[in-house]
């Protein structure tokens, strides 16, 4: 069996095809949230992901505040812009699509949430010490989580009172069979890592294995619907940088 695993959509029609057929036949696709929000593609990435549909989807705080289940005012300037720009493009359907959506959820003995276990709308898991804290806020020994847009792996071993933390390269395969895991598929639509390649992550259940893959894309075309939007500038040249 091989899950798709995807975060951070934000948008970005191209990197999602682009993620879509680098990842080849899978068995489910988990969406860990914001699939809306920075991108100039809101209402083709929400109808594409509807007609997955993925076995696991959450919503992102992007989401929530897309459709004023969040206040705005918890975004920078930029993000505000680009939130009310996707917001006037969402019909009601996208929106009861959105609303759906828990922000935390457990399925087969997996914990799915957007943020972190902890605080699933806003809290970062990005170092050990943001690890460690959150493994007592889940029962299962997996727990995926995105919103960083950097994949990474935290590790707390049998016993263990700290987690590793360790953020993870392109083609980094883990065995997660043993031990307690927190794992992160990066951003699809905009990483931030420095490579700004489509990230996306294969699970693979029995034995259980978590593989990070990057995927170019044409960052250009992307740039360009952007400007064509009227979207604000540093968001159009970060996803260049992949920053
Ligand atoms: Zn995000």
């Amino acid at each position: 069996m091989r899950i798709l695993v995807v975060s951070d959509i934000h948008a970005n029609r191209t990197a999602l095809e682009a993620v879509l057929d680098a990842a080849g036949e899978v068995d489910a696709v988990w969406n860990l949230g914001d699939v809306v929000g920075y991108g100039p593609d809101p209402v083709w990435c929400l109808e594409r992901l509807a007609a997955l549909p993925p076995a696991v989807s959450l919503a992102g705080n992007h989401d929530l505040v897309a459709v004023g289940a969040l206040s705005i005012t918890e975004f920078n300037p930029l993000a505000q812009i680009a939130t009310r720009w996707t917001a006037a493009r969402l019909s009601s359907t996208h929106r009861a699509q959105l609303m759906a959506l828990p922000v935390r959820s457990s399925v087969a003995g997996v914990t799915f949430a957007h943020g972190s276990p902890s605080d699933p709308v806003w809290e970062y898991v990005a170092d050990s010490a943001s690890a460690t804290a959150n493994f007592a806020h889940f029962e299962t020994r997996l727990c995926f989580v995105g919103h960083t847009h950097v994949p990474s792996a935290a590790c707390l071993g049998a016993g263990g009172t700290g987690a590793t933390f360790r953020p993870l390269r392109s083609e980094d395969t883990l065995s997660v069979e043993n031990d307690r895991w927190i794992l992160n598929p990066g951003s699809v639509g905009q990483p931030r890592d420095g490579d700004p390649r489509a990230a996306f992550a294969i699970f693979e259940p029995e034995p259980a294995r978590f593989s990070v893959r990057r995927v170019a894309y044409d960052i250009p075309a992307v740039q360009q619907r952007m400007r064509d939007a009227g979207l604000p500038t540093p968001l159009i040249a970060r996803l260049a940088r992949g920053r």
